[in-house]
């Protein structure tokens, strides 16, 4: 049983072989494997019959066509040497070609949220495959596939060539992101870079009380450059010239300075916990606490999902707009501007979702959160993901700022017994690049908590 006259055809070249026809592209493969032996036989089976241009090309290629079904082999001393039709009549034959479905076995990137999607031939359905542009890119920033996954045609170097063109590609995007990070560093900002975790990356902590201090990164990037334009943008730097809050009339206007200090603060990727849960679940209604520059509500938007996504800061809410319409997603997402401890989003959803919701200023987490529980629709998820530490090249942490752990944002939501269901609550640890490009590591947490259906 064959599938392919690149791969097999050497083998049987000259011999008897007929094509088992289940489809409409039955007629090629016929013409094709003419090429190997001039004793070919088509086996309608279940195919369509074919067209009478299809006909005449068969009989001028010398093709002989049987109606009917196959209803078994003949096996001779372990060798195939006949077709059994229905009726009973058997034709000689010492290969049969089929038409296998290919099915890409993509469980492993299920969890990174891509998913095998139909492929057509002549409007037939011959496999699947992760959908990718041609350097192998997915949806999924930072996830690259190459090989039969991406094209169920592909050969052995076929597949080793799109290897070669996704490292390629793959290591092109690690070079604009260590550029950035290094640009970012240079200028003394914080790196929003990193691919392994998306949006909220390395700048947003709790520093209530501690505005006037933010020790973002070790000692770099205080360049001429910052100076040279006067803007004193150097997290670490401890002169008066680094903007703090308290030189600011509110956060809202503390926010608003930061994201105006550059054209994009943050990746423009998801976060990675938020992907990973939600990927697989219907789509609904989605709140996104703290939307920035909008990565996480368009991604959801994209999933099919309907978003509302608030931020503190008008400039990051406008920045997140023109993200979702350069899209095509801005009628599925609505923008508002909220100081979250002093409003909140009305309505209620199927997922309310806070990553990394920590902020420089003081700001009433635990309050916030519980707001975020009460939003939630039976049967919905709220999920947060926040920092338990500090990232591991802080050389000098501040002993009395306090994350969090997992166990006591749960309790901080103050669920009523009975009404929950605790998904997760857990701390991880991952690996993140420092802003000047060593490799670090940080612990975050997850809390994902589902109201159960009334
Ligand atoms: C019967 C047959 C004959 C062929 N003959 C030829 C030929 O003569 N010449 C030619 O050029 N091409 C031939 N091909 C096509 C060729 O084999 C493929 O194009 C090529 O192997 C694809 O390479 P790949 O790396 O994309 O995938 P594969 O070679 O299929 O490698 C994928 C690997 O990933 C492993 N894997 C999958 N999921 C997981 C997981 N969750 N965890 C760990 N491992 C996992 C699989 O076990 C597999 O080893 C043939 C194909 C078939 C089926």
């Amino acid at each position: 049983m064959l599938h392919c006259p690149y791969c097999h055809g050497w083998e049987v070249r000259d011999q008897p072989v007929g094509i088992l026809a289940t489809g409409p592209l039955a007629v090629h493969q016929a013409l094709m494997w003419r090429q190997w032996s001039d004793d070919v036989t088509l086996f309608l089976h279940t195919a369509p019959e074919p067209d009478d241009e299809e006909y005449e090309q068969l009989a001028a290629r010398g093709v002989g066509v049987i109606d009917g079904e196959v209803a078994g082999l003949e096996v001779t001393g372990d060798r195939l040497t006949g077709v059994t039709l229905a009726g009973g009549r058997v034709i000689p034959c010492r290969a049969l070609v089929v038409a296998p479905r290919f099915t890409a076995r993509a469980g492993v990137l299920t969890g990174l949220g891509l998913h095998a999607t139909p492929q057509e031939m002549a409007g037939q359905v011959v496999g699947s495959r992760i959908v990718s542009d041609p350097s192998g890119a997915t949806e999924i920033p930072g996830v690259w596939v190459a090989g039969n996954v991406a094209e169920l045609t592909e050969t052995v170097i076929g597949s080793a060539a799109a290897g070669l063109r996704a490292a390629a590609a793959i290591n092109a995007d690690l070079i604009a992101e260590e550029t950035r990070a290094a640009v970012a560093a240079r200028r003394g900002i914080s790196s929003p870079t990193d691919h392994d975790h998306g949006e909220r990356d390395l700048a947003h902590r709790d520093l209530a009380n501690h505005g006037h201090e933010h020790h973002e990164h070790a000692d770099h990037g205080r360049s001429d450059h910052d100076h040279a334009h006067g803007r004193g943008t150097s997290m670490t730097d401890h002169s008066h010239e680094t903007p703090s809050v308290e030189e600011f009339g509110s956060m809202e206007e503390f926010w608003d300075d930061r994201y105006g200090r550059s054209d994009r603060i943050w990746s423009g990727n998801p976060n990675v916990v938020l992907v990973r849960e939600v990927t697989g679940t219907p789509p609904g209604r989605a709140l996104d606490l703290g939307s920035g520059e909008g990565a996480d509500a368009v991604w959801l938007a994209r999933q099919g999902w309907r978003v509302t996504g608030t931020d503190i800061s008008g400039v990051a809410l406008g920045r997140a707009a023109e993200h979702a319409a350069a899209e095509g997603l801005a009628d599925r997402i609505d923008w508002q501007r909220h100081d979250l401890g002093e409003s909140f989003p009305e309505g209620t959803y199927d997922l309310v979702s806070a990553q990394f919701l920590h902020s420089y200023g003081e700001m009433p987490r635990e309050k916030i959160l519980r707001s975020a529980a009460s939003a939630v629709a039976p049967g919905g998820v709220l999920l947060i993901v926040g920092h338990s530490g500090f990232p591991s090249w802080e050389e000098n942490p501040h002993p009395d700022v306090h994350f969090p752990t997992p166990e006591e944002v749960l309790e901080s939501l103050d669920l009523p017994d009975g009404k929950w269901e605790v998904q997760i609550c857990e701390e991880h640890d991952r690996s993140q690049t420092s802003p000047d490009g060593r490799p670090g590591h940080r612990t975050d947490n997850t809390v994902k908590v589902r109201r159960l259906p009334e």
